[in-house]
């Protein structure tokens, strides 16, 4: 069913929702799933999602359903964009890094890696590829850059010019030509994110996270007549702040103004997904934060994009997992 999604999802932004199994601290606690999933409907309790997935769903599934098309699409020379969002614990990173050890519990991210180069290794002779590779976050509405020499991980500014858009200047760009590049730079950044949470007190769910893959692809044009046709196509792999309701969290001082702009940015972010989706808005919403701004290119117009929204099934979180599932409708 997977496939179907290729031909539409150039105009298309899917949302989707999957749902983690109980841990076994919670079964061990007593906690009871509190969550109805309709895998035929695609529905969860009374909302309804371009797909649902329950605690069956296996990471290679998802990633064939949800995630094939548009990292295919990106090397066709497409901006896709995936982003996982929930509250803390309710499975993005799990969703998006998963397990390396095992591949079969890859999360979207090493299966895009593998994907990438798999399909550079069985192209034509007569293509070349430029594989380059950013990550930064966003906390507080600062971007920091993950993977510059510099271990504070630098602050950086967004920036915009006429002709190229948004870009974040000072960005590291590195090249990777294989997956073990590829995968080491998402190890660097994830070590540099965690030192630089610790030095600066942070939590890392409280910040976004932004892998980029470009992909730059030179064939021969097709006519024969020695000319090069090069096609760039970016993806966008987004682990997004734990989503927890302000209201709940007792939150004071500096905690507090954190999450306010966590809020406001997820809120940026699902105003711009209707917008989209919406398809008659002549106002689309990119610049209310800067997570919306820096995808303004990868959201929108001749893109792809999913958002999957992740929940627990336990009954604690029941009030939390329906705010998500609130959220996630709206933004359909
Ligand atoms: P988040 O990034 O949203 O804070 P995590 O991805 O860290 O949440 O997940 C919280 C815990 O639940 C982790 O121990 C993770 O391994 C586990 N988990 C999440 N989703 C699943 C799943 N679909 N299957 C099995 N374990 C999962
Ligand atoms: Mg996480």
């Amino acid at each position: 069913a997977g496939r179907s999604l290729i031909s539409d999802c150039k105009e298309r932004v899917q949302v989707v929702v999957r749902c983690r199994p109980l841990s076994e601290r919670e079964i061990a606690a007593g906690h009871k799933s509190c969550v109805l999933i309709d895998k035929e409907r695609n529905t969860v309790q009374i909302f309804t999602f371009d797909r649902a997935y329950d605690e069956s769903c296996t990471q290679r599934q998802l990633y064939r359903d949800v995630a094939y098309s548009i990292v295919h699409s990106v090397m066709c020379g497409y901006n896709g964009t995936v982003l996982a969002y929930g509250q803390t614990a309710s499975g993005k990173t799990y969703t998006m890094e998963g397990c390396d050890y095992c591949p079969d519990l890859w999360g979207i991210i090493p299966n895009a890696f593998e994907h990438i180069f798999n399909h550079i290794r069985q192209s034509q002779s007569s293509d070349s590829f430029l594989v380059r590779v950013s990550y930064l976050e966003i906390y507080n509405e600062e971007i920091h850059d993950l993977l510059s020499p510099d271990t504070n991980g630098r602050k950086l500014e967004l920036k915009e010019r006429p002709e190229t858009g948004v870009y974040v200047k000072n960005l590291t760009s590195l090249s990777v030509n294989s997956f073990a590049d590829i995968n080491h730079l998402l190890m660097v950044g994830k070590r540099n994110r965690a030192v630089g949470a610790t030095i600066m007190n942070q939590d890392s769910s409280r910040s976004h996270s932004i892998f980029t893959v470009t992909v730059e692809t030179s064939s021969l044009a097709p006519q024969g007549n020695g000319k090069m046709h090069v096609r760039v196509g970016k993806l966008n792999l987004v682990d997004l702040a734990g989503s927890e309701r302000l209201a709940k969290s007792g939150a004071t001082g500096e905690r507090f103004k954190e999450m306010t702009k966590i809020n406001w940015s997820l809120s940026a972010l699902a105003n711009v997904i209707s917008a989209l989706v919406d398809g008659k808005a002549t106002h689309i919403p990119y610049r209310d934060s800067k997570l919306t701004r820096l995808l303004q290119d990868s959201l929108g117009g001749n893109t792809c994009t999913v958002m999957i929204a992740n929940i627990g099934p336990a009954d604690y979180n029941y009030e939390e997992s329906v705010s998500t599932l609130r959220y996630a409708h709206r933004a359909k």
